[in-house]
């Protein structure tokens, strides 16, 4: 059975700064990718009400990576267990898991991708009408295409061309729409 994705809110870096919320869906698993920085935080929960879940039934936070306009608001979900590029965490409970690729679901997984931050995960999502991938490697369709914060861009590189090897037809980037990959400007 296929996950289900939605965008919840649309991120940016003009005029504030705001991360990319998504939520996927696959069975029993209500995962909330990247709740970080947002103009209210009451649009983050609103979001997700009316998607239909309460945050309590969130059941998992997932993060792209460690920076604060990213996991600002993880604790908003007062059940979840929370993933990073290491670990699970739930309450006092520290669980590490595989570095370089880890299954939160059947339909939902992540891969390290090296490039932002040394920390940088993409979270792919397998739904009916294609591979998803949430990831910070993009911060928008428009750009920047050489990321200001990269520790390394040739490192970055590698991870954009692992990601777009997996074929996602939707890239949900950092800090904007969602666009179909087709529409990335590889010039
Ligand atoms: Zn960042
Ligand atoms: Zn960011």
């Amino acid at each position: 059975m296929a996950a289900n994705f939605t965008s919840l809110l649309v991120g940016y870096v003009v005029g504030g700064v705001a991360s990319s919320v998504s939520l996927a869906i696959d069975g029993d698993r209500v995962v909330v990718i990247d709740p970080g920085m947002v103009a209210q935080r009451g649009l983050l929960s609103g979001a997700v009400a009316a998607a239909g879940f309460s945050t309590s039934e969130v059941t998992d936070v997932v993060v792209t990576h460690l920076h604060l306009d990213h996991t600002m608001n993880v604790g908003l979900f007062d059940r979840a267990i929370v993933h990073d590029f290491m670990a699970s965490y739930h309450d006092d409970i520290w669980e590490n898991h595989p570095i370089d690729r880890f299954e939160l679901s059947p339909s939902i997984y992540a891969l390290a991708t090296p490039g932002h931050t040394r920390e940088d995960i993409s979270i792919f999502v397998e739904t009916e009408e294609g591979l998803v991938v949430c990831s910070h490697l993009w911060w928008s369709k428009k750009g920047p295409l050489q990321d200001p914060y990269s520790f390394d861009h040739t490192v970055l590189e590698a991870s954009r061309a692992r990601v777009l090897a997996l074929d996602p037809y939707l890239i949900v980037p950092g800090h904007g729409e969602p666009f179909l990959t087709g529409e990335l400007d590889l010039a």
